[in-house]
This record gives structure tokens, C-alpha cells and sequence, in this order.
């Protein structure tokens, strides 16, 4: 059988498949034309977040059995489409999930204590310091949109730093919040009260467009913006907006409602308030390894039936 990886995946989930007797190809930058143009031979196909499995590629998929998405969030595949053509769907939901709390952890300590500008500021030959003047995170109050597997392991390391953490989730048991030690509260609440707020929700019918200008007009003044889900979850050109109005104090943000985020339409272009990365939450050595045997490990379980 045949397998198309069209995504940059490590390399040890393509040797398993490899071992276990699968023909494989790595063929990545696809667009859709090309996608649809090779799809037609393969009997499974292994993605990370660039490839987009839409209605027209599944259509032209008479083969295809299987799609792994080599991570966690499937909203870069039609699942409707996929589903109603029998296609099985499998993600990789764990094995980044450190990776990406870590990688919010480090957004959080640098617009908080402004790394990247002094970085910058110093490189160019600079010496300023009241310029660079942080805040502490300790007594501060960080609101946690989603309360999962990553949102979960946020809270418990933003304790450690002393922070309060509260959380809105309607989906997690009151009694599994009070194990986290998070206080659940209402969407209003946690805006009107956090000091950061960062968001860690699959991208969904609910959760597209959750954080728009009405949400981030309830925000604190001076409050802090992370997002490192999914990028359509919020309005990054609303946040630019009060970023430039001094509203919000700060954002980190590492997912954009268009990937890759070209200048053009880059909303943080020339502001200093802000600290962006292209989707680097799950760019870990371990994580990477991790997604892509896990992923190996679904196709193969999904083509043996
Ligand atoms: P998860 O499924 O474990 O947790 C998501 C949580 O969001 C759940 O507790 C769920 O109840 C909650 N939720 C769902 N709808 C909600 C709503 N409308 N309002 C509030 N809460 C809601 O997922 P996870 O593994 O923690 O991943 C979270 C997000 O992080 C996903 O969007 C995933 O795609 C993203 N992610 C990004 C990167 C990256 O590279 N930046 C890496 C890994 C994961």
C-alpha cells in the first residue's frame, strides 16, 4: 500500500511505515492542485498543519483510506467530507502537548519582560533599561480559555510562578478545575478579571471568532494576549487595534487565521508590544518524533482494519 506524507514530518514515523512494508513518498509545498493531481494513488496520506485536506482533494482521493494529521488539531482537514467518503481520520493528540505548553510558558515570560526588544535593542548597539522595565507574575491573575490537556499543564506551571488561575471551560467537571487548583468562571468573568489571558481551545464552530473586539473590549486595561491554539479562534486584527490604542498591554501570539503570515497581512508590523512566532508550539525535537511515530502508529492501525 501506498502512503503520501505531504507535510515536513520527522522522519522516524516514515521509516516505521517503511519497516512495516508501506510504500511511502514525502512530497511537501503541495498546493491543492498538486495534491489533487497525486492523491489518486495513495492509500493513506500523513499531514501536519500546512496541508489542507479539503472537499476537492478528498474527491479526488478514489484510494484513500486513511488521513494522519501529525499533531493535534484536525481543522485543516474536511472531516464531513472525509467521513461521509468512509475516510478515517487519526491525530496525534499527546505527544505535543508539552512542547506547547512550554512554548506559551516562554511567550509569556517574553512579553512580560520584554526579551526579544532588548534583544533587538542591544544587538543594534543599544544600552536602555527603564525602556525594558517588566512586570512580576507573581500575584497576577491568568485566565485560561479551555482547560485541557495543554490549558491544564499551563495552569499548573503558572502557579509555580504564583500567579492566580482561573479558567473558562464548559466542558471540564467542576470537580477536575478544583484538582487543577483553577477556579472556573464565566467568559465575561475571566476577561473583565485576568491580567493575562491565553487561549487553548480545539478550533471549532464555537470557538471561531471567540475572541473578537466586543471580547477584547470587557479585557482589563494593561492585559496581556496569548494565543498558541489555533489562529481563527481570535481576531488578531481587533487585538492590533487596542495594542495601538494601549489597551492591551502586550500579545503573544503563534497561530494566525492565515498560515504563513505574509507581511501584508501581518497586523503587528512595526508595533514593539508584541511577540510573535510562526506556529512553533509544537517545534520540538521530542515532539516532532513524538507526533510522527504516533501518527505511524494510527495509519497502520487504520489500513490493517
Ligand atoms: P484538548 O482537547 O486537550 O483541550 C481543549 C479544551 O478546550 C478542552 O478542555 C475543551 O473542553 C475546551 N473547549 C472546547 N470548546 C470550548 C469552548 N467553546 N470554550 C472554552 N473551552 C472549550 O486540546 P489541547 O491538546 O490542549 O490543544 C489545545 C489547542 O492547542 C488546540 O487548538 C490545538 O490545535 C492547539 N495546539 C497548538 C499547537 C501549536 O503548535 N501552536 C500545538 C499543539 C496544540
Amino acid at each position: 500500500m501506498k502512503i503520501l506524507v505531504s507535510d515536513d514530518v520527522s522522519v522516524k514515523g516514515v521509516e516505521l511505515l517503511r519497516e512495516h512494508g508501506y510504500e511511502v513518498d514525502v512530497k511537501t509545498n503541495l498546493d491543492e492542485t498538486g495534491l489533487i493531481e497525486c492523491i489518486g494513488e495513495y492509500d493513506g496520506l500523513v499531514t501536519r498543519s500546512m496541508t489542507h485536506v479539503t472537499a476537492k482533494v478528498i474527491d479526488a482521493a478514489k484510494k484513500l483510506k486513511v488521513v494522519g494529521r501529525a499533531g493535534v488539531g484536525v481543522d485543516s482537514i474536511d472531516l464531513r467530507t472525509a467521513t461521509s467518503r468512509g475516510i478515517i481520520v487519526v491525530n496525534a493528540p499527546t505527544a505535543n502537548t508539552v512542547a506547547a505548553t512550554e512554548h506559551t510558558c516562554a511567550m509569556i515570560m517574553a512579553i512580560t519582560r520584554h526579551i526579544p526588544q532588548a534583544y533587538n535593542s542591544l544587538m543594534a548597539g543599544e544600552w536602555h533599561r527603564e525602556k525594558f522595565t517588566g512586570i512580576q507574575l507573581k500575584n497576577k491573575t491568568i485566565g485560561i480559555i479551555g482547560v485541557g490537556r495543554i490549558g491544564s499543564r499551563i495552569a499548573k506551571r503558572m502557579q509555580a510562578m504564583e500567579m492566580r488561575t482561573i479558567g473558562y471551560d464548559p466542558y471540564i467537571p467542576e470537580e477536575r478545575a478544583k484538582q487543577l487548583g483553577v477556579e472556573l468562571v464565566d467568559l465575561d468573568t475571566l476577561l473583565q478579571t485576568s491580567d493575562y489571558i491565553t487561549m487553548h481551545t480545539p478550533l471549532t464552530k464555537e470557538t471561531r471568532g471567540m475572541i473578537g473586539a466586543e471580547e477584547i473590549a470587557k479585557m482589563k486595561d494593561g492585559v496581556r494576549v496569548i494565543n498558541v491554539s489555533r489562529g481563527a479562534v481570535l481576531d488578531i486584527y481587533a487585538l492590533a487595534e487596542a495594542l495601538k490604542k494601549g489597551h492591551v498591554a502586550g500579545a503573544a501570539i503563534d497561530v494566525f487565521p492565515k498560515e504563513p503570515l505574509t507581511k501584508d497581512i501581518n497586523p503587528f508590523i512595526g508595533m514593539d508590544n508584541v511577540v510573535i512566532t510562526p506556529h512553533l508550539g509544537a517545534s520540538t525535537v521530542e515532539a516532532q518524533i513524538g507526533v510522527s511515530v504516533d501518527v505511524a502508529e494510527g495509519v497502520m492501525a487504520a489500513l490493517n482494519g
